[in-house]
């Protein structure tokens, strides 16, 4: 690859803002002395033409070193380090954040939880080694003497070419299973496949996995972000290839097809933020689900699905639609239809979650209603004939708040 191809790539990708502010860093890299390059998913979608939001950078050596140098001679500011990582999170005059790591080499002391590093402010060479697939290795130099020469060290542009993940070593997946899971999202965000040894190594870990200890907390957040893709291709991998075994000992039977559908119909366009859930609570039980850490919110997605579903409701009206659904989020309707393709559950949604009584306590008050237990009772009544009867309108609720009164 030509470096006026990549140059050009980098005008077009990057806005002026972002471009600004690697030149800065670069100026700030070549006067500090250090090697500084853009690394890893950025430059892989950089070569694809995908749009840039975000970028990594890190140079080789001490990053906080680095950072702090660059404030002290007016470059950019710091707001905050991570002694730990050896990372620095800095804002530019421009007001852009932008995260700047150390180089370093990570080890896995147990397979499938948290690396730890092993040194801080290693080569580039040794950094790369820690990354997970070849086309994720890619680092672009940022100082003035090779602005943007590539520096492929795992053959990642000829698998960017062939459209292909694989890993750097055997035991890639071994160390780290959260990759498998990164591996179908690259897949189907990238339209790529897994590159023949890859995919064996990658199904031979499932094939052998048997509940051995593995990090929950990166396994949510991959899965998360695989499952926010919202792709039923993606989620009917998840469950053929075996790899829900990471996240579950047991499943459901479902299709990625009847929750995308669920999903697109049901789902309003301003509450995603749980999308992702839907597809994982379909298929995993509360015990399962009490491993991953979820929060609050999350569980109750996940344990109202589960009392819907151990439920067997034979509905005899609206109104015990209404009432039976009611408590549930949404989220955990959406999986029931998915699961069940219940029409009652369908109904709720569409129909009756929105209706209203016209007459509140209010109102009931003013037809001569005493503050109580009565007002709670009688709105109850009223919503339960307006569920249940056509065209009962709010003459109709006066009329029966009324006798209810007189009843009393
Ligand atoms: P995307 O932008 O779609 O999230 P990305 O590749 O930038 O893709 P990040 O999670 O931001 O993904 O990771 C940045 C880089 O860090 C990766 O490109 C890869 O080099 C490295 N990396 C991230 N997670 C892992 C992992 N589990 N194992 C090894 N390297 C990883």
């Amino acid at each position: 690859m030509e470096n006026l191809s990549v140059l050009e790539k980098l005008h077009n990708s990057f806005d002026d803002k972002l471009l600004d502010s690697i030149k800065i860093i670069s100026n700030c890299a070549d006067t500090f002395g250090i090697r500084a390059f853009i690394i890893g998913g950025v430059v892989r979608d950089l070569l694809l033409e995908k749009p840039i939001y975000d970028i990594d950078i890190v140079v080789e050596g001490n990053a906080i070193n680095f950072c702090r140098y660059g404030e002290e001679n007016n470059f950019f500011q710091i707001c905050r380090i991570s002694e730990e990582f050896g990372t620095v999170k800095i804002r530019l005059k421009n007001n852009l954040e932008i995260d700047i790591a150390s180089t370093r080499i990570e080890k896995y002391p147990t397979s499938g939880c948290l690396p730890v590093i092993e040194k801080l402010g290693c080569t580039l060479e040794e950094d790369i080694k820690r990354r997970d697939f070849t086309v994720n290795t890619l680092a672009l130099c940022l100082n003035s003497k090779n602005f943007g020469t590539l520096i492929d060290l795992t053959g990642g542009i000829t698998d960017i070419n062939k459209k292909e993940l694989k890993i750097l070593h055997d035991k890639s997946f071994i160390d780290d299973p959260t990759r498998i899971i990164r591996a179908l999202r690259f897949k189907y965000k990238l339209n790529f496949n897994l590159e023949k040894h890859t995919q064996k190594l990658c199904d031979d870990y499932l094939k052998n996995f048997n509940n051995n200890p593995i990090c929950y907390e990166r396994i949510k957040q991959v899965t998360k972000l695989a499952f926010s893709l919202n792709s039923a291709k993606l989620f009917d991998e998840f469950v053929f290839k075996n790899i829900y075994k990471l996240v579950s000992t047991s499943i459901r039977k479902c299709s990625g097809t009847k929750i995308f559908e669920a999903i697109s119909t049901f789902l309003p366009k301003d509450n995603l933020s749980n999308l992702w859930l839907i597809y994982l609570a379909c298929l995993i039980n509360t015990q399962d689900a009490q491993k991953l850490n979820l929060n609050t919110k999350e569980m109750q997605i996940i344990v109202a699905l589960e009392n819907l579903l151990t439920q067997n409701p034979n509905f005899q009206n609206n109104f015990e639609i209404y009432n039976f659904f009611k408590q549930s989020p949404i989220e955990s309707i959406i999986c029931y239809i998915s699961l069940t393709n219940s029409t009652a559950a369908k109904c709720y949604l569409t129909k009756l979650k929105n209706i209203k009584t016209d007459l509140n306590a209010k109102a009931l008050i003013q037809l001569g209603y005493t503050e109580g237990k009565l007002i709670g009772y009688t709105l109850e009544k009223l919503l339960e004939a307006k569920l249940n009867k056509k065209n009962f309108s709010k003459n109709d609720e006066i009329q029966l708040a009324k006798k209810i009164l007189l009843d009393f």
